[in-house]
């Protein structure tokens, strides 16, 4: 039984409850909410791990200047998998001097086409890694196994080739500018997309000609230290890219490092505002990434089962730690009511657990500070009188976990409908017409995307006109590629990653 209903696509459990008018004569989702699956978790036998990580600055792994380590811990089993260096000040500065001594004497000379060599090569060996690589990201991060070896590794191989391909080619990206490297450019990136963010940073500093301090997230450094492994074996200069390890203080101390000539940083807006007035008159560049609160408006002419399942995608896929989640759900009110049943159906059928089982489709939340916050929110959300609705599904006793969580009859001006909770919580808000559905999907501090689920292409082109969202899908969500460009309106941030924009801001005249 077990094995049938795993052969089972989502898709074709949607069509068996929702095909038929007469919905007494076929299962409803939840009819397949008991049924369980055989485990199939991914072995990890085949992951190298060190016990201990130094910094990785001038080509080299060395120890961190204060010699403290502190560790990384796997959220799904709240198992310590491995010691991380905690760089200080005086690291940093070893990172920037590599870094920028490898600009002025090696990287920015070289032509395009051998750097291109060098970022084709790393691609192709975190092709060659890629099993690790997605084991490694969902043991330190917690996401399903199923995202990081279907989504993050992948794509983030696909960036590395992609810039890759635009290194020797910068004079056709600006005809007639000739774009020049700006020097080293400092990096912070998030831990809900430890290798993709990495990807993300790395790949166009390169190919535009720039040398790179990279800081990752302090829960999620594993996959960026394997990637300085790779970086090693690929013979890419010494210093052309410096990942170190630490907390904020370590990010801080990039930000402000006067040898740094671009900050990137993905992550809260909070940090990022620090940063944005930190860098203020020093004449350093910047791309921030930050956070989002996207809706996903669906119209009464909208397929809607495709819709129910691009808002499980959107929101409960992944535990809501994307910055572009569809965290908010406007539905037109005629079709509000069988939005809502059968959002609720397939949220029963959701599997929430082991991230390394291949079955699991809602995996641990990153850390047990992320796991409190979220609590609060939904405590908040209940205080605020909107009605609660959470799968019924069991948690696992170890680990931190939160079930798919639905908050309806929300307004507005609620703090759910507003504020970025980043976990697996969707607020259910009402509309009547076009011109309401714009307004209230505007009316938020944040733009970073949104979905359309509707049959009429001239509504999509109508919204994505009025809407302030660097991304918006339409019938569909949480679709990347190297080749598009992304990133935010307000208080989302502002450049673009991605695409030929994401060469732009690694360029000067
Ligand atoms: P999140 O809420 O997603 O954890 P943060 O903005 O707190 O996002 O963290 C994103 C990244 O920014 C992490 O690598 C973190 O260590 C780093 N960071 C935190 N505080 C600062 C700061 N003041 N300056 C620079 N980087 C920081």
């Amino acid at each position: 039984m077990a094995a049938a209903v795993a052969a089972t696509t989502s898709s074709d459990i949607n069509s068996m409850s929702t095909s038929s008018t007469k919905r007494s004569a076929v299962p409803s989702l939840s009819f397949f909410k008991d049924w369980t699956y055989v485990p199939a978790p991914e072995s990890s036998d085949h992951i190298h791990l060190k016990d201990q990580y130094g910094l990785f600055i001038n080509g080299e792994f060395v120890r961190p200047h204060s010699k403290r380590y502190f560790d990384t811990i796997n959220p799904a089993t709240e198992k310590k998998i491995a010691e991380i260096a905690d760089a200080d000040e005086k690291d940093v500065d070893a990172a920037v001097t590599a870094a920028a001594n490898a600009s002025a004497k090696i990287w920015k000379r070289m032509p395009g086409k051998e750097r291109s060599k060098y970022i084709y090569r790393i691609a192709r060996m975190i092709q060659e890694r890629a099993r690790e690589f997605a084991v490694i990201e969902t043991m330190d991060g917690g996401k399903p196994i199923r995202e990081s070896r279907d989504v993050d590794v992948p794509l983030a191989a696909n960036h590395f080739f992609y810039y890759a391909g635009w290194a020797d080619k910068l004079d056709y990206a600006f005809p007639n500018r000739r774009p020049q490297p700006l020097g080293v450019a400092g990096q912070i990136i998030p831990w809900n997309f430890p290798l993709l963010m990495a990807a993300w940073k790395i790949a166009p500093a390169l190919a535009c000609g720039n040398t790179v301090v990279l800081k990752p997230a302090e829960t999620t450094s594993l996959t960026a230290l394997k990637l300085a492994e790779i970086i090693q074996e690929s013979g890419l200069p010494a210093g052309v890219v410096n990942i170190v390890t630490g907390f904020g203080k370590t990010g801080a101390a990039i930000v402000n490092h006067p040898g740094v000539n671009k900050v990137a940083f993905t992550g809260s807006t909070d940090v990022g505002k620090i940063i944005q007035k930190a860098i203020a008159g020093t004449g350093k560049k910047a791309t921030l990434e930050l956070g989002g609160k996207a809706a996903n408006i669906v119209f009464d002419d909208a397929p809607i089962d495709q819709a129910v399942e691009g808002i499980v995608n959107g929101i409960f896929f992944n535990q809501g730690h994307v910055c572009c989640a569809g965290s908010r759900l406007l539905v037109q009110e005629g079709v509000a009511e069988i939005v809502i049943r059968k959002l609720k159906d397939r949220m029963e059928t959701l599997i929430v657990g082991d991230p390394m089982d291949k079955n699991t489709d809602i995996g641990a939340i990153n850390s047990k500070e992320q796991l409190k916050k979220i609590n609060e929110y939904i405590s908040i959300g209940v205080n605020e009188g909107a009605e609660l609705y959470q799968s019924s599904c069991t948690l696992p006793s170890k680990g931190f976990f939160c079930k798919p969580t639905l908050f309806l009859n929300t307004s507005q001006s609620h703090r759910l409908v507003q504020e970025e909770i980043f976990g697996p919580v969707l607020a259910v808000q009402t509309f009547r017409t076009v011109e309401e559905a714009i307004e209230k999907a505007n009316n938020i501090p944040y733009g970073l995307s949104a979905g359309i689920w509707t049959d009429k292409g001239s509504k999509i082109f109508n919204m994505t006109s009025k809407m302030r969202a660097g991304v918006v899908w339409a019938n569909t969500y949480n679709k990347f590629d190297p080749t598009s460009p992304f990133g935010g309106y307000k208080e989302s941030g502002y450049g673009r990653e991605g695409g030929l924009h994401g060469l732009l801001p690694y360029v000067q005249w």
